[in-house]
C-alpha cells in the first residue's frame, strides 16, 4: 500500500508537520526567572541565529513549516515574523509571554491569545489561524476560548493520538487538534534526556517509520533555540531527508493539514 486514503488525500500515506515554537527568551524566563542569564541568554539564540539557520535549511529542502510565535517575540522582532511569512511558512500563536494557561484566569488567558493574534495581524496584515499553548499546558477552557476569539482552525495542544481529530462546535466553526508527542519534541530530548543529535535523529526516524507504516500523522515540535544550534540542525536535515525519501509523504503546514482535515466531512 503506497497511500492511506482512509485518512489522507489521494496518493498520500503519511502527513508530516514540521513545527517550531519561537519561545525566544520568554520560555526561559517563565521556567527559570528573569535573572538567570545562563538560561535567558540561550533563549536569545532563537531570533539571533537559530530561526535564521532553520529557515535556510527549510529553503534548501524546499519544505514549508509552521512557526508558533510568542507574542512578545513577535513584538520585539517583527523582522523575524516577516521573514518566516515571506518564505511561505505559517505563523501561528504560542501565548503572549510563554506563561501556560492551566492555572491562569480565563480572562487573562483570552487576553494573552488575543494580544498575540493582534500583534501578528499588525505585522503581517493577516491573522494567524493556529495555536499551541506554551508548555503544552492548556486550561480546560482553552479550546472554547480559541473558538470564542474566532478565526482559529487548529490547535496543537494534545499528546493523545497519532491522528488529527476535531473539536466540534454548534456553529460549525470547528477546530482541528493536531497532536504531537514528547518524543517528537527537541527540548525534551536534548535538555531533559540529554540525548545527542544522533540519538535524537534515530528516535525521530523510528517514530516516523512506524507512523509511516500505519499511514498516520507525524508532527515534530521543535524550537529554533534548540534545533537551530549547529549539530541539532544536522539532525533536522537528516530527518527531513529521511522523510522525503519515502513515497506518499505530504509535508505541509499545520494550516494546510487542518484545512484538509476539516474538508473530509466524516470527522
Ligand atoms: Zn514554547
Amino acid at each position: 500500500m503506497s497511500s492511506n486514503e482512509a485518512f489522507w488525500p489521494k496518493g498520500v500515506r503519511c502527513a508530516v508537520a514540521l513545527t517550531f515554537d519561537n519561545d525566544d527568551e520568554s520560555g526561559m524566563i517563565d521556567a527559570f526567572g528573569p535573572d538567570k542569564m545562563f538560561y535567558v541568554s540561550q533563549g536569545y539564540y532563537d531570533t539571533n541565529a537559530g530561526t535564521w539557520r532553520v529557515l535556510r535549511i527549510l529553503d534548501r529542502h524546499q519544505v514549508k513549516a509552521t512557526f508558533c510565535m510568542v507574542g512578545r517575540t513577535a513584538e520585539k522582532r517583527p523582522d523575524v515574523v516577516k521573514a518566516i511569512e515571506e518564505k511561505g511558512h505559517e505563523v501561528a500563536v504560542h501565548g503572549w509571554d510563554h506563561r501556560p494557561y492551566f492555572d491562569m484566569d480565563p480572562i487573562k488567558e483570552r487576553d494573552d491569545i488575543q494580544k498575540t493574534v493582534d500583534i501578528v495581524q499588525k505585522i503581517l496584515g493577516k491573522r494567524p489561524v493556529g495555536h499551541r499553548t506554551p508548555d503544552w499546558n492548556p486550561s480546560k477552557k482553552t479550546v472554547e476560548i480559541l473558538h470564542g476569539i474566532g478565526g482559529f482552525i487548529w490547535r496543537g495542544d494534545a499528546l493523545d493520538n497519532d491522528l488529527p481529530y476535531v473539536h466540534k462546535f454548534d456553529d460549525g466553526k470547528n477546530i482541528v487538534e493536531l497532536p504531537s508527542a514528547v518524543t517528537l519534541d527537541d527540548y525534551d530530548n536534548y535538555a531533559e534526556r540529554g540525548y545527542s543529535p544522533q540519538e535524537v535523529f534515530e528516535l525521530w526516524r523510528d517514530e516516523f517509520d512506524v507512523l509511516y507504516e500505519e499511514g498516520k500523522f507525524y508532527c515534530l515540535t521543535m524550537h529554533p533555540l534548540v534545533t537551530g544550534r549547529p549539530a541539532p540542525s544536522k539532525a533536522l536535515e537528516k530527518i527531513i531527508a529521511h522523510v522525503k525519501s519515502h513515497e506518499g509523504v505530504w509535508i505541509a503546514t499545520a494550516r494546510e493539514i487542518a484545512r484538509y482535515w476539516l474538508s473530509r466531512g466524516n470527522n
